[in-house]
């Protein structure tokens, strides 16, 4: 997918170098990836969602990581909405009592994450607002479960930005959340 805003538009939160190589290549690997290995299969006339439930190995690891990538420009904005809405906003104070409390726990989350992989609000199976990590390239979709927010903690995401600190880059990736997005999504 087109990026919906220009690499630099996240500075001085996430910068134009990490969107370069992050967009640009990283995720773009795992676009090329995926077109070879799927050419000539029945995956091509599918969606990625499709693909991703349906797949296995170095087709779902890429398709996944497609998925969870494209997932994850569409949660951030140069100019996001600071508060949920809606719903979202009713369910989030149900279940978290304040968005402080949400953001403490997601990033608790993030930060306790070993390796590479994702760490996702969603709404479980019972419609119940949940916070879930998933290794390497697993997504909740593949348990049925609705995402609506998603946070990269592979390290690709803010080495060239923070180096190894990933506190550093939650603390700044925060701001860049649209919980326009994430709110409509519910
Ligand atoms: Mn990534």
């Amino acid at each position: 997918m087109q990026l919906p805003y220009s690499l630099e538009a996240l500075e001085p939160h996430i910068g134009r170098l990490t969107m370069e190589y992050h967009y640009g290549k990283h995720y773009r690997t795992y676009v090329d990836n995926l077109n070879k290995l799927i050419a000539g299969t029945a995956f091509e006339q599918m969606s990625i969602e499709e693909i991703v439930k349906k797949s296995t190995g170095a087709t779902f690891n890429n398709a996944a990581q497609v998925f969870n990538h494209e997932f994850y420009w569409k949660c951030l904005a140069p100019e996001p909405d600071k508060e949920p809405s809606g719903g979202l906003y009713s369910a989030l104070e149900k279940k978290f009592g304040t968005l402080e409390e949400l953001k403490r726990q997601f990033t608790l989350a993030a930060m306790s994450l070993f390796g590479s992989g994702w760490v996702w609000l969603v709404k479980n199976q019972t419609g119940k607002l949940e916070i879930v990590q998933s290794a390497n390239a697993d997504s909740p979709i593949c348990q049925d479960q609705t995402p609506l927010l998603v946070c990269d903690v592979w390290e690709h995401a803010y080495y060239i930005d923070k180096q190894n600190r990933r506190a550093d880059y939650l603390e700044d990736w925060w701001k860049v959340v649209d919980w326009k997005a994430v709110s409509l999504r519910y």
